[in-house]
């Protein structure tokens, strides 16, 4: 089973990603993760990342291909059950990307959770998680650019993935458990 787990910036796709980690076992692939691994350790794609990060613009698409690619054939993707995609795609280019990539393994996404959450608290959750995550992308200026792109860039991957039967919508503004139950009952088999 993958999955992808798909929203705006503050919808989360984190949170919800942990515990579908526990439930199913799935391997967690966060695109966000790496990157700021990356940076942390100071590698030559940290030092890149960090540019893009910092103005709340996306990592070019070519770039965020070919490191997804490699994570997805390490060893641990392989042989889990399932991957969990946690940010990634984040555009059109990389949905057709990650279809290739797949497919070249025998695999498919087959389910996409949409976590929809109105706009404010979007930027409440953001800014209350900038108190205390230390992330540089967490502060007003850089959360509205970051829901510009999602707006222009991200969201319309939502269409792309309705008209491959794949898009499963879920209210994300509840509490954290009943988002889980709704998610659950997305992709129980019928
Ligand atoms: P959030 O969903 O809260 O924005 P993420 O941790 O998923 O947090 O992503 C943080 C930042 O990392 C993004 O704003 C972007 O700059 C970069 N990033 C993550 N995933 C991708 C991706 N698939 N393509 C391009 N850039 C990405």
């Amino acid at each position: 089973m993958n999955i992808v787990i798909f929203g705006a910036p503050g919808s989360g796709k984190g949170t919800q990603s942990e515990r579908l980690i526990n439930r199913y076992g799935l391997h967690h692939i966060s695109t966000g993760e790496l990157l700021r691994d990356h940076i942390a350790r100071g590698t030559e794609l940290g030092k890149i990342a960090d540019k893009y990060i910092s103005q709340g613009q996306l990592i070019p698409d070519q770039l965020m291909v070919d490191v997804l690619a490699d994570t997805l054939r390490s060893p641990k993707a392989q042989n889990a059950p399932g991957v969990i995609f946690d940010g990634f795609p984040r555009t059109v280019p990389q949905a057709q990307a990650l279809a290739k990539l797949l497919e070249s393994l025998g695999k498919t996404v087959d389910h996409v959770i949409g976590l929809e959450v109105d706009e404010d608290q979007l930027i409440d959750r953001m800014l209350r998680r900038g108190l205390t995550s230390g992330r540089a992308d967490d502060n007003i200026d850089t959360i509205k650019k970051r829901l510009d792109v999602y707006h222009s860039q991200t969201a319309p991957l939502r269409q792309y993935y309705i008209n491959e039967k794949k898009y499963r919508p879920i209210d994300g503004n509840p509490d954290v458990d009943t988002i889980a139950q709704s998610i659950d009952r997305a992709i129980a088999p019928k």
